[in-house]
């Protein structure tokens, strides 16, 4: 799978850092950042609760 951020949709609530340390950052503006584009095994799973999570429509899933 992959994951897709969209910086511009981004408002910086955080929520995917919460999911996953390892797959998402925020810069010093607090819009997002991948670490990883194509998680595997757990990091996957939690990538997936953060687009469930994001309030803004920012991240979405590319089977
Ligand atoms: S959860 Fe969504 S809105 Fe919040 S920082 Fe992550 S991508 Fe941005």
């Amino acid at each position: 799978m992959e994951i897709i951020a969209d910086r511009d949709l981004c408002i910086g609530a955080g929520l995917c850092v919460t999911s996953s340390e390892a797959v998402f950052d925020q810069d010093d503006d607090g819009i997002v950042l991948l670490l990883v584009g194509e998680p595997e095994g757990a990091d996957a799973d939690a990538a997936r609760q953060a687009v469930s999570l994001c309030p803004s429509g920012a991240l979405r899933v590319e089977e």
